[in-house]
């Protein structure tokens, strides 16, 4: 059953206002996932004092990599002496770390040396395998510890 009425024949012509045309939605969000830092993924696992002293060492550019691969990477990081920090990424996705200087004796190195080291990785984007999530990365030790270099200071009286 239908109806058949003209309701808007009689209508009153509606005043003519022009409307801006809405401004066009945002872009959609990138779909290109964000790629995680990761410092900050170990962050949990480095005192404050060796991020503050890490950074000024990152900010003067004194760290070197070497060697850099997805799987590890050397770096020299110039301090009041060279250090040498050694990273390995394995298999399971766990991050070891290890550092000639003293603070390598707590464990997995957590040093200033090392936080240097990821924050120029950060910089310049290696160890994409880590970026996949934010998840918190704990630090494990290296399988080999690196040995102290022998220096002139440190010979016997
Ligand atoms: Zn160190």
């Amino acid at each position: 059953m239908s109806t058949n009425t003209a309701s808007t024949a009689s209508s009153p012509p509606l005043p003519l206002v022009v409307v801006p045309a809405p401004p066009p939605p945002p872009a959609p969000a990138a779909v290109v996932p964000k790629r995680a830092s990761v410092a900050d993924r170990v962050a949990r696992a480095f005192p404050p004092l060796a991020c503050v002293r890490g950074y000024r060492y990152f900010a003067r550019r004194r760290v070197a990599l070497a060697n850099v691969s997805e799987t590890g990477l050397d770096a020299d990081v110039r301090g009041q002496r060279v250090q040498h920090v050694r990273l390995r990424v394995h298999a399971d996705g766990r991050l070891a770390s290890g550092c000639t200087c003293a603070a390598k004796i707590l464990g997995p190195a957590a040093c200033r040396h090392v936080w240097a080291t990821l924050l120029e990785i950060d910089r310049q984007g290696a160890f994409d395998a880590l970026r996949g999530t934010q998840r918190a990365l704990a630090l494990i030790a290296l399988d080999a510890p690196l040995k102290r270099p022998k220096t002139k200071k440190a010979v016997k009286r």
